[in-house]
């Protein structure tokens, strides 16, 4: 066959897919299907559905695979290779579950295929993110006008809002980074406490903020920042704080920590990845109290707030110093009347991620978000007072969702979640806490029923029994 024969083969496979709807129509059969099965299967995939997964190391292929028999395999050897992360027994990390609006309109906008860089390369995109700003500003109660913008994680945001903190500081200082870049720069210091996320100094450390800039506060026993060993801050510091830490889903106390920030001129950060959504719940909006008085914060919508991967939130206080930061301008790109996406992120062409992200919010609205927030508040609670019923240690005030559970000793804790996450019946990490191994859980899916956390607690009990035997 001719190169050009082949050519037209082709387009003619890929056309007539595409008018048949097959492979939409398959992957949409295939998800509900696995949307059903998930809360009944395994919640971490069985040997034989990860040894399965070898099937993919093959070879590139030299011509193309008709689109369904793509599909069709994808589901047969990824779907059970998935963890039932929707299913409610999924307390991993601090990973979210996925609200149907939000999902649904991910799939339509996933065939939108738009291009949210710039409000002349997708209206909708654009409008849907101005209204995803001025509706989290207002939900999260920060200050009137402050941006946002739509990141993949908190990772990225993190590093947004930094970078914004960082340059804004240097101007202050007399230094213009995009004009002179960061060589001879004044130096900059941070400020954060042992209990930050790893992804802080991940952020820092790109920016050119490395170990030795960095003082490092010692975190009180909730790995909350400890007020009284505040050094003093300057108008060289950024001061990095925490809604919600990774491990106890502690609350630093900001307005004491911001307010003595802004008396110094230092720039504040809070990393708010699920933790900032407590200010969103009226049952949980006291322990976010004062960090409206913060500069820039992140957080994740596809946390606390169930929205699908990837959304990260970055917000800043100044528009300004966002847009200043992130600048980008060539005679190529139109920048519009209205919002061009990619003057508040790192990336120019990204995923309309605020189409359903604004689905998310309109479909659970004010009280619903209140609720959801609540909700998982409520199952973590329920799951401590279950665990401590049946003699686990629970090591952290479980003011949020997070708990982190302790056996009689650290061996007996090991091989108790070994064991636990081998019974497949619900899936926990492990993390450390104060140099004792802790088995960690995070409640963060709207569908974890107290059914879901009473079964989850008797695994608890199942695997420390059996750990009992070979410890
Ligand atoms: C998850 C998390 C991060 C990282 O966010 P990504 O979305 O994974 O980039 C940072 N900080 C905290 C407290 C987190 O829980």
């Amino acid at each position: 066959m001719s190169i050009a024969n082949e050519q037209d083969q082709l387009w003619r496979q890929l056309q007539a897919e595409r008018e048949s709807r097959s492979a939409l129509r398959l992957a949409l059969d295939f998800g509900g299907e696995y949307l059903d099965a998930t809360p009944k299967r395994r919640v971490f995939p069985d040997q034989a559905a990860l040894a399965a997964l070898d099937a993919f190391d093959e070879p590139l292929p030299e011509h193309p695979t008709p689109a369904d028999v793509v599909i069709q395999g994808l589901h047969r050897l990824g779907s059970p290779a998935t963890t039932a992360q929707g299913g409610g027994r999924y307390f991993g990390f601090v990973n979210g579950g996925l609200l149907p609006a939000a999902l649904g309109a991910r799939l339509l906008a996933d065939v939108w295929d738009q291009n949210a860089a710039l409000q002349v390369m997708s209206p909708i995109a654009a409008k849907l993110e101005a209204v995803c700003e001025r509706w989290l500003v207002d939900l999260l109660q920060l200050p009137e006008g402050s941006a946002a913008g739509l990141v993949s994680g908190t990772s990225a945001a993190t590093l947004c809002g930094l970078l914004a903190g960082r340059n804004t500081l240097l101007r202050r200082l007399g230094w213009d980074v995009n004009a002179q870049g960061l060589f001879g720069a004044p130096k900059l210091r941070a400020v954060l406490s042992e209990g930050a996320h790893v992804t802080v100094r991940k952020a820092l450390a790109i920016l050119g903020i490395g170990a030795a800039q960095i003082e490092t506060v010692p975190a009180d026993e909730q790995g909350r920042f400890d007020l009284s060993r505040l050094p003093p801050l300057d108008e060289s510091t950024l001061l990095v704080l925490q809604a919600g830490n990774v491990n106890s889903g502690a609350f630093d106390t900001f307005t004491p920590l911001c307010t003595a920030a802004r008396k110094a001129g230092a720039w504040v950060h809070i990393d708010g990845a699920f933790g900032l959504w407590a200010r969103a719940c009226q049952e949980t909006a006291h322990l976010t109290a004062g960090v409206e008085l913060a500069d820039s914060w992140s957080a994740d919508a596809h946390k606390t707030l169930n929205s699908p991967y990837d959304c990260g939130i970055i917000l800043c206080r100044n528009r300004a110093a966002l847009v200043g930061a992130l600048q980008a301008s060539d005679s190529y790109l139109h920048f519009g009347e209205g919002r061009d996406g990619m003057l508040y992120t790192l990336d120019m062409s990204r995923r309309a991620r605020g189409v359903e992200l604004w689905a998310g919010l309109k479909s659970l609205g004010r009280t619903g978000i209140d609720q959801l927030v609540a909700q998982l508040c409520r199952r973590a609670r329920q799951f401590a007072d279950e665990l401590r019923a049946h003699d686990f240690r629970v090591l952290n005030d479980v003011v949020f969702n997070q708990v982190l559970v302790a056996c009689d000793s650290p061996a007996l804790t090991k091989r108790t979640l070994e064991l636990l996450q081998a019974g497949g019946e619900c899936w926990c990490g492990g993390s450390e806490w104060r140099g004792e191994p802790v088995i960690r859980i995070s409640v963060c899916s709207w569908t974890t029923t107290p059914d879901d956390v009473r079964r989850s607690a008797a695994a608890f009990v199942d695997a420390r029994d059996q750990a009992l035997v070979s410890v």
